[in-house]
Order: C-alpha cells, then structure tokens, then sequence
C-alpha cells in the first residue's frame, strides 16, 4: 500500500512502522487536519488583517452553513463564560447600533440571555454592515435575523433530525466497557445499558467472558452530522442461562421506561451492585478473582473491590438509620427501607449523608475506600430483611406489577416490531 503514497508519507511511515496501522492512518489523519486547519487559519488572517485587529475570528465551514448567502463575509463567534452579546458585538468590531436593533426585533429570542457554548454568526457586506446575523443554539435550533432597510426580521429555524435505528451485538471478552467500546458505542448507550439492567445484573460480579448483548439503539443526525443524544430502545442480555430483555415505553402521559416483554418494569426497589460499576468495568478483568473476596470467612455481606473515591450508591430509596466511624466498620452508612429491608455500606473514604438523611435509590452516598478492618479498598454491602442477613446478588426482591388494561395493549401494539428485531439482529450476527 506504501506504493501510492508521497514520500514525505513514506517517510513518516518508516519512522512508525512499529506502530499499528490504525494508528499510522489516525496520525496520517491528523497530519492531514492540520494542514487543512493551516489553511483556515491563513485565510482567516488574511480576512483579520483586512477587516479588523480583533482575536477569535474564525470562519465556520462545516455543513450546518452550507446554505449561507455567498455573497456576504461571515463571521463565526462562540460565547463564552462572561460573554454578553456587546462583549461579542466589540470582539467583531461591530457598531452597538445593530446590536440595539437585533434585541428589539424580536421578544422570543432572548439575546440579553446567551449561553456559554451557544454560536453567533455575523454576516456582513462589504462595507460591512450586519446584513445578516444567526443565533445558534445547538445544531437543530437558530434564530436567523435578516436586515431590511434598518430593521432586523427575525425567523425561528428548528431542524426535525433524521432518525436512524442501529444496532449492535456485542460479546464481553474482559469487561462490559471494553467490549462496548469495541463495538464502537458511545459512553451514553453503554451507560445507558448498565442503568436498564442494573436491577437485575450484578455487572461486577455476575458477567463472563462470553456473556453478550444485543442493543437497538436510536441515532440523530442534522445535514448528516450525528448529534449527541442517542437512546437505547431495546435491548437483551444474554447471560450463561438466562436472557432478560428490555423494552423502552412511552405511556401517553410521556412517561418513559424499560419493561420486560411481559410489560414489568425494570425499575425495582433495590439495584444489585450499589456503585458506579463503570469505575470498576473498564478496568476490571474477568478473569482474575481478587483477594478481598477469598480471604474474610464467615462473611455476611457482598465484597467489590474497587478504586478509592468509586462512587458508592443508596441501593434503594430510604433514610439513612446510621452513620459515622467505628474501628471495624471504618466509615459507614446503614439505610432502612420501608421498614422491612436493611442495607449497609462499609469502609468508606467518604461519606455524603448523615444520620436522618432521606436517600434516593442511585443517590450517591459515600465513597470507597479501605477504612476500618479492610485489606484493600473495597465496598463491603450487606442486604438485610427483618433483620436477618440475605446474599444480595440472589435475594429475590418483591415484583413490580406489569402493565394492564389498556396500558398494557398499547405498549404490546409499541413493542413487538422490536423484540422481532432484536431476535433478527442477534440471529444473524451469529449467522455470520
Ligand atoms: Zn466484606
């Protein structure tokens, strides 16, 4: 392949032959951008010098303003933390008189109230006059102000994106996080994935290498560019011998949720590994058992080693009955649910509540760390009902009831194209 190259690349290459190619290209890509920014950069300078001594100018040319008259000089600004428009308006050397007349022109953008991360594009003549002017909001929303005679018409543009439904069937080999990353999804949908079936995985300790998954998820593109929101629609799991699949619904009063094809929630009272598994997951192998686990016999709680200052959650909605320090516990809480569960957290580096706090499930409520009688750092958790000891990772837990009626009927009629599709999605992957 080295054949088409120029030699300059050639000789880049020689210098990175030990790297992987994925990377010799990334380099190669990079090598190419900043060229091209060069570029930018020398024609902005040009436009710098005859315009104006002001900083920051940059011309945008990406495809959100594709369809900006040609015929003007444009002008992109974003706002920053203490900008205020006539900050922008003076960075742009702009008469103040315009600025006056785009604030009256219009009641519905309110331009006295911008924000950080929002972007202004200014289009002017060459006499340069504001002739035409844009306030971005994000990449589906702007207001475009047009000049005529010696007022400002203002236009409120909101672009619908386009939906796409892409899927993914991942198997785990080391961790959740690794693999999702493999299979080139975002950190949202993995998040995403984790929130869905955090009641019913415990993703420390009940994933194998092996274990997979099969996601639906909902992408949104504006002018082909991919905007960063995206959902799970459905999704399943598939453990050793069990598979639990996910379904998302909205009821008509716009309520959202995940529910089993049966139509129960997965939203339950308790999650089963009470901290942010996403911490431990992209480090954590599968394969390798850690010693915390081993070593405490008569142990009546659940051990999950994890870095220190790993957040640490309320597994339920309650109220905190303790918390505070002693030389066995180190740091801890103990949280009562509705009277008849108990829950508790040791070894803490931090704690977050105290004694009579009300607690919401995934609040988080402390730290990990390895205060008290600890080896290592690790979150120490134990699940008690009326008092007595449960294994958290098998305790079955009170149902929620399923969907009935005419809830139930709607949601079949929403749901069953997709458990088809994820049934076809998975199907083929292992085809291949
Ligand atoms: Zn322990």
């Amino acid at each position: 392949m080295a054949k088409n190259l120029t030699p300059s690349v050639i000789k880049l290459f020689s210098l990175y032959k030990d790297l992987p190619i994925t990377h010799v290209l990334l380099l190669l890509l990079c090598v190419t951008l900043t060229w091209a920014s060069l570029d930018i950069l020398n024609s902005i300078d040009a436009v710098k010098n005859h315009e104006s001594k002001t900083k920051e100018i940059s011309i945008n040319l990406n495809s959100e303003n594709k369809s900006l008259q040609p015929e003007l000089v444009w002008i992109s600004q974003k706002i920053n933390n203490g900008d205020n428009l006539s900050t922008v308006f003076e960075r742009v050397n702009l008469n103040a008189l315009d600025l006056i007349r785009l604030i009256n022109a219009t009641k519905i953008a309110n331009l006295n109230n911008v924000f950080p991360g929002e972007k202004l594009l200014f289009g002017l003549t060459s006499a340069k006059s504001l002739q035409e002017f844009h306030y971005i909001k994000s990449k589906t929303e702007r207001y475009i102000f047009k000049r005529v005679i010696d007022q400002y018409q203002v236009e409120h543009r909101i672009a619908k994106p386009d939906k796409i439904v892409n899927y993914r069937h991942v198997v785990i080999q080391d961790s959740l996080y690794l693999a999702g990353k493999k299979a080139q999804l975002s950190d949202q949908i993995i998040m995403e994935i984790v929130n869905i079936f955090g009641w019913d995985i415990d993703f420390v300790f009940d994933i194998r290498p092996g274990d997979t998954f099969t996601v639906l998820f909902e992408e949104n593109f504006v002018d082909g560019e991919k905007l960063p929101d995206e959902k799970v629609i459905a999704a399943s799991f598939n453990l050793k011998n069990n598979e639990i699949i996910a379904l998302r619904y909205q009821n008509s009063s716009g309520l959202v949720g995940y529910f089993t094809p049966q139509g129960i929630n997965m939203k339950k009272a308790f999650l089963r590994a009470p901290l942010d598994i996403f911490k431990i997951s992209s480090g954590f192998n599968l394969r390798r058992k850690h010693p915390i686990h081993k070593k405490i016999k008569a142990h009546r709680g659940v051990d999950y080693a994890a870095p220190v200052g790993t957040s640490v959650y309320a597994s339920g909605d309650g109220k905190v009955v303790d918390a505070g320090f002693n030389r066995f516990n180190g740091n801890y809480v103990f949280i009562e649910h509705g009277g008849i569960y108990q829950t508790k957290y040791l070894h803490l580096n931090k704690l977050f509540v105290k004694r009579g706090d009300k607690v919401l499930q995934r609040q988080t409520i402390g730290t990990v760390g390895s205060t008290g009688y600890s080896t290592g750092p690790h979150l120490h958790y134990e699940f008690l009902v009326n008092g007595v000891h449960r294994n958290p990772r098998t305790v079955s837990l009170p149902k929620a009831e399923p969907l009935s009626g005419q809830t139930r009927a709607s949601f079949q009629e929403s749901t069953k194209d997709l458990i088809e599709k994820l049934r076809k999605n998975k199907q083929s992957r292992l085809e291949n």
